[in-house]
């Protein structure tokens, strides 16, 4: 009998893992890390309740790292298969995981150094070297449409517009005669989103569907999103301060450099410098200019604009800083300036040094645009924290915080249900997965009162049966 087991993304909305068995093969649909609170990240220092050993096949939805991240522990602990994803994916994992031992690394030294780690003896869960093996395991599938990973597992890919080379994906389950049809909604975007195309719904009858329910509680703000950052950016650079963005470097980096740059160009907004405070940030902006398949209509015309030479990623006044000393040069930094760096949660990497420096002074502003999960930084930002604990210190938070939705890379709960209506008929079974318990909960009544659907909310470590 198929079954699934939740190895993550169960009422959290990080370390997505989902693990498929059928045939007496198993497969691993994403091997994200978890993030968050202590009880979280601990999870990813633990072993998986099964040998890695053991598995077949690992299958990608996206290259985010909490879909990815956590791939060289998986290949450190023996699983030497293939990792499937299409081309986009591969390369921006390759970036992903790169960057992600290399914070470790930094930060595992800084808080050596400083002697605040809550560990006795910090250490990172892995080093750049255990990145290559992975990247030697990635197998190219096809960006949207069918691929065959045996004779057991057919998949067939859907545009997710969540983030270059997102997918949904629909899997078929061949077994002793019989087909199951599971989807699985991976991180679903918006619609009418700038650069990239609109989420589509996979197209077969699900026995079983698995969807994401980061947003399942509410909407993004409505209004314009240019009018709402115009706004803020005139206002903070006419009172002499400047914009922090902890923004993943992949995703919502490439979506605020595109409003900046068509603000400039309409005059809204003055030309500021802008730091992008992440080498990984540019390269993956390479990338989105590189996969033309995954462009929008809006995208494609600003890019073939004087004569194919527009840029509709490149601001102006643009700044890339790749040493950690360019990036402390930032401080020095004391006319009105915008600093895009990463983490989007603030739990890690260079957007603290930053913060240190900028959240004390009232003229300027941190601009959260993404989700931030309980236990962040950034949760606590959202929430009024007065202070902020950062490098073992109490950073004073006087700072203008601005949350901004629009920004968001994923559906809000009224694009969850279009998405889901879109489907061709009932799923017998319904799994609410990648969401805090209350938001999954939320989308599991609005799935039973508007749809009366089976909807059960997805439990950490539970096996369900998928073939019933
Ligand atoms: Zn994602």
């Amino acid at each position: 009998m198929a079954k699934l087991t939740f190895l993550g993304a169960a009422g959290t909305v990080t370390g997505s893992k989902y693990l498929v068995e059928a045939a007496g093969k198993r497969l691993l649909l994403d091997c994200g890390i978890f993030q968050g609170s202590n009880v979280l990240s601990d999870r990813n220092y633990k072993p998986l309740s099964i040998d890695p050993k053991t598995i077949d096949y690992v299958v990608l939805t996206h290259a985010h790292l909490d879909h990815t991240g956590w791939l060289p522990c998986l290949v450190k602990a023996g699983y030497h298969g293939p990792i499937y994803a299409n081309p986009a994916t591969i390369e921006l994992t390759s970036l992903v995981l790169k960057d992600s031992a290399h914070l470790q690394e930094e930060d595992t030294l800084h808080a050596q150094k400083h002697g605040y780690s809550r560990h006795a003896n910090p250490h990172a869960l892995y080093t750049p070297e255990d990145v290559d093996p992975v990247l030697r395991l990635m197998k190219p599938i096809t960006r949207v449409g069918g691929f065959q990973v045996s004779s057991e597992f057919h998949f067939v890919a859907y545009d997710a517009g969540h983030i270059l080379g997102s997918t949904s994906l629909e899997l078929t389950i061949s077994e002793s005669g019989k087909k199951i049809v599971v989807i699985f909604s991976g991180d679903i975007g918006r619609y009418n989103q700038p650069i990239l195309k609109n989420p589509v719904t996979p197209s077969s009858n699900a026995d079983v569907l698995l969807c994401e329910s980061t947003y399942g509680d509410r909407d993004h703000q409505s209004g314009d999103a240019r009018e709402a950052l115009a706004e803020v950016v005139n206002r903070v650079a006419k009172r002499g301060g400047s914009i922090v963005i902890p923004a993943f470097a992949i995703g919502r980096t490439q979506t605020f450099m595109y409003y900046l740059r068509e603000l400039e160009d309409q005059q809204r907004i003055p030309r500021l410098p802008v730091y992008v405070d992440s080498p990984m940030a540019l390269s993956a902006t390479d990338l989105y200019v590189k996969y033309r398949e995954d462009h929008d209509k809006n995208f494609v015309q600003v890019e073939s604009a004087n004569g194919g030479k527009g840029d509709p990623l490149n601001v102006h006044e643009f700044h890339l800083t790749r040493t950690a000393d360019q990036s402390k040069a930032i401080n020095n930094v004391k006319t009105p300036c915008i600093i895009v760096s990463a983490s989007g949660m603030v739990s890690g990497g260079r957007v603290l040094h930053h913060l240190v420096q900028r959240l004390p002074n009232p003229q300027n502003a941190v601009i959260l645009a993404g989700f931030q999960a309980q236990g962040t930084r950034g949760r606590a930002l959202q929430e009024g924290a007065k202070t902020l604990r950062i490098f073992g210190q109490e950073v004073i938070v006087k700072a203008e915080i601005v949350v901004m939705g629009q920004f968001s890379a994923h559906a809000g709960k009224s694009e969850l249900i279009r998405w889901l209506q879109a489907l061709p008929s009932a799923p017998k079974q319904t799994y609410l997965t990648h969401g805090e318990p209350a938001a999954a909960q939320s989308l599991q009544r609005a799935i039973q009162d508007q749809f009366k659907w089976n909807a059960a909310v997805a439990r950490y470590l539970d096996t369900v049966d998928l073939g019933r």
